[in-house]
């Protein structure tokens, strides 16, 4: 399983079908996220004694990804993912926290906080046991949807959806 396709289930389960099926064009946003200095945004407000390691390969039995930036502590780690907008949201954490499981494996350290960051700010959070369970939960789930297209409602993302032509549920 893939971050980016938990954070589109997180919006909208059958966005996340579509997502794997039909896979998205780079958008201008998309590319303009890869410019991102990573970098200088975590060095400007994410203080820490321990090493910062920049675009880190996880891979881990729930499937594999690139996280940001990792804070590597001798016993335990934080996870760091930086976006262009500061609305951060339930698909970005849970994004970061699924990237905290694969870098709990990649490491083999607990991962205990994670981070999202703008170029404006960053917020941290606990890696709590109820995210942890929440997430490992939505991967079950996402991969049986995957399957075929699950239900959805209208919601507020249909409006930016790039396949709300093909999906029955962009009408309800
Ligand atoms: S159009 Fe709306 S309901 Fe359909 S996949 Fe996109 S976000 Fe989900």
């Amino acid at each position: 399983m893939k971050g980016r396709l938990l954070n589109a289930y997180a919006i909208c389960p059958a966005y996340a079908y579509f997502k794997f099926h039909f896979p998205e064009q780079a958008t201008p946003s998309m590319e303009m996220g890869k410019e991102l200095d990573v970098r200088e945004v975590v060095e400007k407000y994410v203080n820490t004694r321990c090493n910062r390691l920049y675009s880190v390969r996880l891979r881990g039995k729930l499937g594999s990804g690139v996280a940001d930036a990792v804070i590597l502590c001798s016993n335990s780690l934080e996870v760091i993912e930086v976006k262009l907008s500061d609305g951060f949201r339930r698909p970005q954490l849970v994004q970061a926290a699924f990237y905290c499981l694969l870098a709990e494996d990649t490491f083999n350290k607990t991962c205990t906080r994670l981070w999202l960051c703008s170029p404006n700010r960053c917020v941290k959070k606990k890696f709590t046991a109820s995210l942890r369970q929440s997430v490992i939960g939505m991967v079950e789930s996402l991969a049986n949807d995957l399957k075929s297209l699950p239900k959805a409602r209208k919601n507020s993302y249909c409006s930016y959806c790039k396949y709300s032509s093909m999906c029955p549920w962009a009408k309800d």
